[in-house]
This record gives structure tokens, C-alpha cells and sequence, in this order.
């Protein structure tokens, strides 16, 4: 069509989510016409927060300083941590404002079909967390999956023991990776509606 720099770029566009072929050729030639005030700024801002932007190490959460904004912050609660499955689900929550306590950000569920276990998962780092911390509450907020189901099960089993309060969020709420869509009404409902394991 118009040279190898066009296909490269339509090429990794097109695997983002929700950008397929289409939205790929139209967001390139977008930014093709306007180079100066799209394009530059855009790769300047991808390549510094590639660059930047890191796990925090104590929560998982996204950042670019470590411990992360959230994990550092002094004003909020530190004695609630709640359990989701990836940083997306932590972004839908903080957007709702329905959460003012700490995060863990697990990576992702255990799955026997995926071959998914605790040691694929960040969950080390949490059991030390709620050890070593001033923690008493964990609300679990997962998917309302099998594989949801089975990861709450499994950490109740090794959370409980620490003394810690487990909770998990109203049931029938699609968390994990719908968690997104929800909007903040929704989601502040069921952070209220959780209920003790
Ligand atoms: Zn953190």
C-alpha cells in the first residue's frame, strides 16, 4: 500500500484489544496526517512509559514508582487489602472511588484447564503481606467463574488461618475482566454487598 513502515505499524496495531485490521488502518492513517501533533507525541509517550511504568512490588498494581501511588499513600487504609485479578479490574475499582484500602493484584485465577497454579499466580507475596502487615479484613473480588470460585476457595483456606477476615463481593456481580464494563453505581453495590466467607 504505501511501504513497509505502514504495514509494520497497521501489523502491531492490529493485535491490541479491540483494534482489529480495520480500526488498525484508520487509527494509522489518523495519525499519519497529523505526524507533528499525534504521531511524535504518541511514540514519545509510549516509549517513556514503557520505559517507566513497572509492578509494584509489594501490590502488583502498575507504576512508576515503586512501591506504587496506592501502596505509598499514607492516608489510606492499610488494614484492607483487596484481592483482584489484574490491574484492570484495580483501575475500574479506583475509578469508582468504591475502595479506599490497599490492592492485590493476582495475575490472574487457578485454572486446571490452563494449567494455572499458586505458583504461576502472585500469591507468595500476599500471604507474606497479610503476615507481616497490619491487615484484618481481605475482600476477594474475582471473576464469578469456576476458576473465580475455585481461587477464593483456595485462598480462604490459607488466609482464614492468618486471623484475617475474608469476604468476597455480592455474588452474581461480573468481576475479573468484566469487571470494566460495570459502571461505579454497580460496583460500589457490590463492594458494600460483600459477606464473610
Ligand atoms: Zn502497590
Amino acid at each position: 500500500m504505501g511501504g513497509p513502515e505502514i504495514e509494520r505499524l497497521i501489523g502491531l496495531l492490529a493485535k491490541l484489544p479491540g483494534l482489529g485490521p480495520r480500526s488498525a488502518r484508520r487509527t494509522v492513517l489518523r495519525l499519519l496526517q497529523q505526524p507533528e501533533t499525534r504521531m511524535l507525541p504518541l511514540a514519545v509517550a509510549l516509549a517513556e512509559a514503557a520505559r517507566a511504568v513497572k509492578p509494584c512490588g509489594a501490590c502488583g498494581n502498575l507504576d512508576s514508582i515503586d512501591p506504587c501511588t496506592i501502596c505509598s499513600d499514607s492516608t489510606r487504609d492499610h488494614t484492607v487489602i483487596c484481592v483482584v485479578e489484574g490491574v484492570g479490574d484495580l483501575w475500574a475499582l479506583e475509578r469508582a472511588h468504591v475502595h479506599r484500602g490497599r490492592y492485590h493484584v493476582l495475575g490472574g485465577t487457578l485454572s486446571a484447564l490452563a494449567g494455572t497454579g499458586p505458583d504461576d499466580l502472585n500469591v507468595t507475596p500476599l500471604l507474606t503481606r497479610i503476615r507481616e502487615g497490619e491487615v484484618s479484613e481481605v475482600i476477594l473480588a474475582l471473576g464469578a467463574t469456576v476458576d473465580g470460585a475455585t481461587t477464593m476457595h483456595w485462598l480462604t483456606e490459607r488466609i482464614k488461618p492468618l486471623g484475617v477476615l475474608v469476604s468476597r463481593v455480592g455474588q452474581g456481580v461480573p468481576m475479573g475482566g468484566a469487571l470494566d464494563v460495570l459502571d461505579d453505581g454497580t460496583l460500589a453495590a457490590a463492594l458494600r454487598a460483600r459477606r464473610p466467607f
